[in-house]
């Protein structure tokens, strides 16, 4: 007999949901945790400026009506002290550290067929078995590191956004450079650059923001706390996960709309603020002539704030259709380069050469730092599975996925029977607020595990056939969209050596719900259980 029915690999949102699932349900769960703390992507991004752009009421737990009460979000997006404050909450509201081990990775996963267990290996040279593992372990949670040439030898202090230290960096009159313009980038450049003496910023690609607007919500949230089930039940069908202050109703296809109109919804979204400036065309990822719009109208406000022309130009996007990247939310962003102290440095006109004891020589300038901040990104939604020894037989998964990842809706991949992936690659997952993802796998994952337990079956793995399938769907959902466009995170474009395959499933949260809930009451079609 296994040493345990479950073992949960991470204790974010999703570990920890996962845990109080089964336990509640008798399964004997066991969660194994790297870091020293509950949290995951709130534990460890503490960066200045740190914060969701998915609104409070949307990124929270759903499943218990009580906890919807009484947890009081203050702003429109929350800060990451208020996340990780929130995701504390929880876990000691539901007794849940007491089956998490912390400081611990698990390194090695094997399945044996004889019983139908996988040994779990950890880095600590533990090793235990269980019935079932459920890789929790975070779309973005291992960090790229490019190999910057001579970062070793710069003589100052260098800080990763994604570990960034507890008790903070005094920056208050230095000379820092931050390398990076994903959401992390500009979150920690727009909350820095009033204390530091100057700011270097160093730009591969321009992001596309959208204001955040954000506020505190107090009245918003006493609303949606009067009728909470009907609202989650809601974003559970939308595309994103989300609402974006919109209920039920869709977005209108650019060609129904006349150019007043477009202009009108395009301003009414950007002036509301936030990632639902996406939404305003149900076709803005599917005609690019509605995504020209988007992006013209996202650039010429952007354009608006910089008051240095020549500078606007470098920060304004081009070389990709609008949402295809990660989309960022700001806060006052692109004002920070009408300050005098702040530089902007273009790396596409001046190429990133390499580190040095001062700091930094690009475009064959160097330029001298006490601290340099470095904001380059995650290797996505694979980088953590690829980074365990996963094997069944002579085969491991990373060797499987060497040429993209083969997947059944996202939740296992065939010939490494009983092993979940929560959120994982061909799942919404990164295109939804998290939130809702997470729940909906987890809920899943746990009726799959009630259903084999009430046959007594012990074993689970999808049919090639069907995730084939999936694969196709997957791609072919893909190419329907501008998504394979950019050179993105989402298509691996960010770390060396990555295959290039678009990662999440693109028709949205709603859809993947009515296919997820529809194979389940077929009887876990294209799953085989013995
Ligand atoms: P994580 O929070 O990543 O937790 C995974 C955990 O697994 C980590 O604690 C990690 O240490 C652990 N782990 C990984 N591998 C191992 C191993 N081998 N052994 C042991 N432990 C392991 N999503 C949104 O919807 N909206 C947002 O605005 C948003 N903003 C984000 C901002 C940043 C900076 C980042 C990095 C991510 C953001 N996300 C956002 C995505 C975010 O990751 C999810 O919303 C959510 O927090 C994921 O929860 P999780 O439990 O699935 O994964």
């Amino acid at each position: 007999m296994a040493d345990h029915d479950v073992t949960v690999i991470g204790a974010g949102f999703a570990g920890l949901y996962q845990l109080h699932r089964l336990r509640e349900l008798g399964f004997d769960t066991r969660v194994i945790e790297a870091g020293p703390e509950v949290g995951g992507t709130w534990y460890w991004n503490r960066y200045p400026g740190a914060r969701c752009d998915i609104e409070s009421v949307e990124y929270s737990y759903s499943f218990d009506p009580q906890l919807e009460q009484e947890w009081n979000w203050t702003e429109r997006y929350a800060a990451q002290p208020e996340i990780l404050d929130y995701i504390r909450h929880v876990a000691d509201r539901y007794d849940l550290r007491r089956d998490i081990t912390f400081d611990t990775r698990v390194t090695a996963l094997e399945f044996d067929d004889a019983t139908n267990e996988w040994t779990v290996g950890t880095d600590g040279g533990e090793r235990f078995t269980s019935r079932f593992v459920i890789a929790a372990t975070g779309c973005l949670s291992v960090p790229t590191r490019p190999e910057f040439d001579g970062l070793e030898n710069f003589g100052g202090d260098t800080y990763w956004t994604w570990d960034w230290p507890e008790q903070g960096v005094d920056l208050t009159g230095k000379r820092v450079a931050v390398v990076g313009t994903g959401s992390s980038g500009l979150q920690t450049i727009t909350a820095i650059a009033p204390v530091v003496g100057s700011l270097t910023v160093f730009q591969r690609t321009p992001s596309y923001a959208v204001p955040a607007h954000n506020h505190a919500i107090d009245d918003l949230l006493a609303e949606v706390k009067r009728h909470y089930p009907e609202f989650r039940q809601v974003s559970r069908l939308t595309r994103g996960g989300a609402q974006c202050g919109e209920g039920a109703a869709l977005p209108p296809f650019f060609e129904d709309l006349d150019d007043g109109t477009v202009t009108s919804e395009l301003e009414r979204r950007w002036d509301n603020g936030g990632l639902c400036y996406q939404q305003s065309f149900f076709d803005l990822l599917l005609d690019p002539d509605a995504n020209d719009r988007a992006a013209e109208y996202a650039r010429a406000r952007i354009r608006a704030k910089v008051n240095d022309p020549v500078v606007a130009e470098k920060l304004t996007p081009r070389s990709y259709p609008i949402a295809a990247k990660r989309m960022c939310v700001d806060t006052g962003y692109f004002e920070v380069y009408n300050q005098d102290n702040v530089e902007l440095v273009d790396l596409r006109e001046e190429p990133l050469a390499r580190f040095t004891e001062r700091g930094i020589v690009a475009g064959g300038t160097e330029r001298e730092f006490d601290v340099i901040v470095l904001a380059t990104g995650y290797d996505a939604m694979t980088g953590a599975l690829n980074a365990i020894d996963i094997r069944h037989g002579d085969r491991t998964l990373r060797e499987k996925w060497a040429d993209g990842p083969r997947t059944y809706l996202g939740l296992m991949s065939a010939d490494f029977p009983n092993l979940f992936t929560v959120t994982g690659p061909q799942s919404p997952s990164v295109l939804s607020n998290m939130m809702t993802s997470i729940e909906y796998h987890v809920d899943w994952i746990t009726d799959l595990l009630v259903h084999l337990r009430d046959r007594g079956a012990v074993r689970v793995e999808p049919e090639v056939e069907a995730e084939d399938n999936w694969v196709n769907t997957t791609n072919d959902v893909a190419d329907l969209t501008l998504f394979p466009q950019a050179a993105s995170w989402y298509m691996g474009a960010n770390v060396p050596g990555k295959r290039r395959v678009f990662l999440p499933f693109a028709a949205g949260v709603g859809a993947y719900k009515q296919i997820g809930d529809g194979i389940a009451v077929a009887g876990y079609h294209g799953f085989e259980v013995a």
